[in-house]
């Protein structure tokens, strides 16, 4: 498994939960919304014409998004692999990761899919607005950035079903056990009978 992407909500622990198994991959985790925020916080161009947009939970044009991504997988860590965390979001960006692949010569392994119960999503994010107060995380935003994953997002999944890419796995629980599934899942942990 060397190229994968890691789909869901807002709130079930893409960020984290990439991080810890890209590590495991041996592959750089590439997350849009991170990069995005950097835009932000460096005062980039981009970043302050993206600001007030990003904190209204509303997707950046694909246009946008696209090219910052393609910029990011022309760069050479990305050779041995890469696991994509928040894109892609819409149709379009998924036509556009596939034509990047294609262009060069690979192809995803899987699509990693983390569910969990919007209650546990909601109750994640504000208590992160507490703890770490992202621009995005207010209630009402928390409430729109899930009403357009349901929405623009998830029916997306069809798309990869049909290619037979989809791995699925609960996204509730502790971040260890969370973490111990996606290992299984992947292939990097024999499943215990306990397990
Ligand atoms: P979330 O917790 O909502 O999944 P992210 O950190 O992935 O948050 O993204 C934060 C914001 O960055 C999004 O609400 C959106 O404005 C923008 N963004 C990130 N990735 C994409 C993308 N693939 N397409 C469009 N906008 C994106």
């Amino acid at each position: 498994m060397e190229r994968v992407v890691l789909f869901g909500p807002p709130g079930v622990g893409k960020g984290t939960q990439g991080g810890r198994l890209a590590a495991a991959l041996g592959v750089p985790a590439i997350s849009t919304g991170d990069l995005f925020r950097a835009h932000v916080r460096d005062k980039t161009e981009l970043g302050n014409r993206l600001s007030a947009l990003i904190a209204s939970g509303d997707y950046v044009p694909d246009s946008v998004t696209n090219t910052m991504l393609a910029e990011r997988l022309a760069e050479p860590d990305v050779a041995r692999g890469f696991l994509l965390d928040g894109y892609p979001r819409t149709a379009d960006q998924v036509a556009e990761l596939d034509r990047l692949l294609a262009l060069a010569g690979t192809s995803l392994d899987a699509v990693v899919l983390l569910a969990a119960p919007d209650e546990v999503l909601e109750e994640r994010l504000l208590k992160r607005a507490a703890d770490q107060g992202r621009s995005d995380d207010t209630p009402e935003v928390i409430r729109h950035r899930l009403a357009l994953y349901h929405r623009e997002t998830a029916p997306l999944v069809a798309l990869y079903d049909a290619a037979d890419l989809v791995l699925r796995v609960d996204g509730t629980g502790t971040p260890d056990e969370v973490h111990e599934r996606l290992l299984a899942v992947i292939g990097l942990r024999e499943r215990t009978p306990s397990s």
